[in-house]
């Protein structure tokens, strides 16, 4: 007898079996395919990504490592695993051991402070405000209610990283863990440079390249190997993988980490995922990821230009990177104004705080751009000029709504000439109607 005999609803497709949800993704789906996105950490992943997340390897329990694992019949899933740990090793030179397990980059930093610290133990970060992330001792955050940060900036005069802020930092904290790593710095880190210091005053260097793991494995910003002790980061963003987390280590801190990360933080690891980053990471070393690599960033320092043309204040001048941070008080907006605006019209960005921010976070006098996304979708030079004229012009006009729709009827136009990857345009008219 087939499984259908006992429950009918088992082999039932999405659409049939809940509608109204299905209803929900053709909305989301339309709105993936209308807008542009230039959220910085955003991105689309690949059909065969989507395809390993949504496997049977979501039905497996396997605790553990592989071939050290608490519950039997792990074989296959042991193989996916170790195919996603020897790719992470080969695509990250000089990394020693991964763990491919945190669910997502917060879960990759909380476990890799329980790993480095004791409670009350002290670190430090670069600043939420000044870029840093809120896993990275925000007050509303596990890392700064249990651990005791002391926080770096940026120069107001430059943007860039203030080295006497970190010595000082480093010396005042005689820190366990010190950070490395930023959500919305546009230049390169040098990673180097925070080893010496966290090194001399005896504490581990940690690197979050969450934002930059893609640029690193496709050879385009400095690797934090072999400067630093722990390397996290997420696999959805610039890397192009599922939505997940990953932490390096050195050898000697290995079973430290895994230790953490399982039974420390999590239970059950995510064995689709896990098969969904082994994907990701094997399109990852082909030199097509490296060429796109290149694109976003070409696109994002053509974007930085466009817009510092039209008087946007564009952070430490340009961009090293797929990110770019601007103040745009000079258009006499806040970031927030500028964020509606833009969204208004089908543009997706963020706002920000910028170095010397005298707004509320809430407020802002800045927004972040990135092109990671845009760029998957094959867009270019020509559309990062026009990206900046429709951003000057729906700040300008964020109070006619005429005008406002015609500029949002042009991005529409636009952004359906670069289709969604997995976003089949044929069938989803079919199912809009
Ligand atoms: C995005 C990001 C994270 C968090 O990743 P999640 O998967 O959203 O938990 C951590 N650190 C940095 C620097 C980030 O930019």
């Amino acid at each position: 007898m087939s499984n259908a005999a006992h429950d009918p609803m088992m082999n039932l497709s999405l659409r049939k079996v809940d509608p109204e949800l299905d209803a929900i993704f053709v909305k989301e789906a339309v709105r993936q395919r209308d807008h542009i996105e230039l959220i910085a950490s955003e991105n689309y992943t690949y059909a065969a990504v989507r395809e390993a997340q949504g496997s049977i390897l979501t039905n497996k329990y396997a605790e553990g490592l592989p071939g050290k694992r608490y519950y039997a019949g792990c074989d296959y899933v042991d193989e996916a695993e170790n195919l996603a740990r020897s790719r992470a090793l080969q695509l990250f030179v000089g990394s020693e051991h991964v763990n491919v397990q945190p669910h997502s980059g917060a879960s990759a930093n909380t476990a890799t402070f329980t790993a480095a610290m004791s409670p009350g133990d002290p670190f430090v970060a670069m600043s939420l405000d000044q870029g840093g992330h809120l896993s990275h001792g925000a007050s509303v955050n596990i890392s700064g209610k249990w651990f005791k940060p002391t926080f770096y900036g940026v120069r107001a005069e430059d943007g860039l990283v203030d080295w006497d802020a970190v010595q000082r930092a480093v010396d005042e904290a005689k820190p366990k863990v010190v950070i490395a790593g930023a959500s919305a710095y546009p230049r390169v880190l040098d990673f180097e440079k925070f080893a010496a210091i966290a090194h001399a005053a005896g504490a581990k260097l940690m690197v979050d390249m969450a934002h930059i793991s893609g640029v690193v494995a496709a050879g385009l910003h400095p690797s934090p190997f072999p400067h630093a002790d722990y390397v996290t980061t997420t696999t959805h963003k610039t890397l192009r993988g599922p939505r997940g987390g990953m932490i390096f280590a050195r050898t000697d801190e290995a079973a430290a980490i895994d230790r953490a990360v399982f039974p420390g933080n999590q239970g059950g690891p995510l064995m689709h995922v896990i098969a969904a980053k082994a994907v990701a990471y094997k399109l990852a070393l082909q030199p097509e990821f490296r060429a796109y690599m290149q694109r976003t960033l070409d696109n994002a320092k053509a974007l930085a230009a466009a817009l510092a043309a039209r008087g946007f204040g564009v952070i430490t001048g340009g961009t090293d990177i797929h990110l770019i941070l601007c103040d745009v008080t000079p258009l006499g907006v806040t970031g927030k104004e500028a964020t509606a605006a833009l969204e208004a019209v089908g543009v997706t960005i963020n706002k920000n705080s910028i170095p010397g921010e005298t707004r509320s976070p809430m407020v802002t006098s800045g927004v972040r751009y990135g092109t990671p996304a845009a760029t998957t979708r094959g867009m270019g030079l020509a559309e990062m000029e026009q990206i900046a004229q429709w951003s000057v012009e729906a700040i300008a006009a964020r109070e006619d709504s005429a005008k406002l729709e015609q500029i949002r009827r042009e991005v529409v136009k636009v952004a359906q000439r670069f289709p969604v990857p997995g976003n089949d345009a044929a069938e989803l008219a079919a199912r809009e109607s």
